[in-house]
């Protein structure tokens, strides 16, 4: 992005619909922290924004909570209509502003890329408005409620914000002081192009109480996409005579195998419980167990792959999974590729995001003297 200085307005001036108790809505908290909080946070960690304005009511610009204080930010008192809180903030803008983007502080969820690709609109354009095309067929209706006239959907975006003008363009329109539920209208009306840019489905405002729900869904899967979620797994079997070793789906040759109820495959009950705890959805003796005779001689394979599925249906995607097999003996080195293949096909991913170790334990303890095999396994999973 072009050097330039940028300014963000976080309009926060109005009270709104109160809910959650007896604070401002933009101080009620989604999936641990502030509306206000995540939305003046994006924008002071923008790379492409200099210096942030927050207009509060005047009773929170008096006394601001404490996440805005240790800010570098100014906050300004907002006015009645959200112009007069843009209107304030706009009047203390340095002089070396070239854009200025004004955001809903009820928008907690506007995407970096979003505020860049408006901020480079408007400063390319003069004014740009984030907005969603229209998915539902529009009505316009009379008083009466009789629909008047169907508009061409392709025609019909919804307005959200950022929206982002060149200084002077915001100068302009906010001089017409007209009534206007956005910054773009007011602009229209000034006589400039407002240009559209493509908005974010998940760039929600939030006024009213179901809208938090939705928030908090959005909250989470951010924090999930950002960061991914890890999941641990380990299993231990018995080592007996008689029983075919079975490794991954993997038959390795041994004259010793695991007991167990069902094939007592290590290499898949560890990843299993990597995958499920990676979700936060339990074990797999909560969704398979021992006692069910559905699952009595069910494949370890076919398990992963229910797993898989439900963690599928949580709406994660697997980034990776890492698996070391402890054994004494025999090697497993040689079968050690055809168990990745497996476990890929079963968990839905590429080969190469499947891996799998093998170590012997020196001869130490019931691994080592060869009675038991165990292994365990780590997943790393994304939502998608
Ligand atoms: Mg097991």
């Amino acid at each position: 992005m072009q050097n330039r200085s940028v300014t963000a307005i976080i309009a926060a001036g109005g009270r709104g619909v109160r809910f959650g108790g007896s604070r401002p809505k933009q101080l009620v908290e989604v999936h641990g922290e502030s509306i206000l909080a995540r939305t003046v946070g994006a924008f002071v960690a923008h790379p492409a924004v200099d210096d942030v304005i927050v207009a509060l009511p005047a009773d929170l610009a008096a006394d601001p909570p404490p996440f805005l204080r240790d800010r570098a930010l100014r906050i300004v008192a907002g006015g009645a209509r959200r112009q007069d809180s843009v209107t304030n903030a706009f009047a203390v803008v340095s002089e070396g502003a070239e854009v200025v983007v004004v955001h809903d502080a009820v928008r907690p969820f506007a995407s970096a890329e979003l505020i860049a690709r408006t901020i480079a609109a408007a400063a390319e354009s003069g004014a740009a408005v984030a907005a969603i095309a229209a998915r539902d067929t529009v009505k316009r209706v009379d008083s009466g409620r009789y629909v008047r006239e169907t508009l061409a959907r392709d025609t019909i975006y919804l307005a959200q914000t950022p929206q982002a003008f060149r200084r002077e363009v915001l100068r302009a329109a906010l001089a017409i002081n007209d009534d206007a539920t956005d910054e773009a209208a007011l602009a229209e009306r000034a006589g400039y192009q407002v240009r559209v840019v493509e908005g974010e489905a998940t760039n929600i405002k939030i006024t009213t109480p179901e809208d938090l729900a939705i928030a908090d869904t959005i909250a989470r899967r951010g924090k999930a996409v950002r960061t991914g979620r890890a999941g641990l797994g380990y299993d231990l079997h018995r080592l007996v005579e008689g029983r075919p070793l079975i490794l991954g789906g993997v038959t390795v040759p041994s004259d010793r195998g695991a007991l167990g109820h069902s094939d007592a495959d290590v290499v898949c009950h560890a990843v299993t419980d990597a995958i499920l705890g990676a979700a936060s959805l339990g074990d797999i003796g909560r969704h398979f167990p021992d006692s069910d005779p559905r699952w009595k001689d069910a494949s370890s394979v076919e398990l992963l792959r229910r797993a898989a599925a439900l963690v599928a249906g949580e709406g994660y995607e697997i980034g990776n999974v890492d698996v070391t097999v402890i054994l004494e003996r025999p090697k497993i080195a040689n079968q050690i590729a055809a168990m990745r293949d497996v476990l890929a096909a079963a968990l839905g991913v590429d080969t190469a995001r499947v891996s799998i170790k093998g170590k012997t334990n020196e001869g130490v303890d019931a691994i080592g003297r060869g009675e038991a095999i165990a292994a365990h396994a780590i997943a790393l999973i994304r939502a998608r």
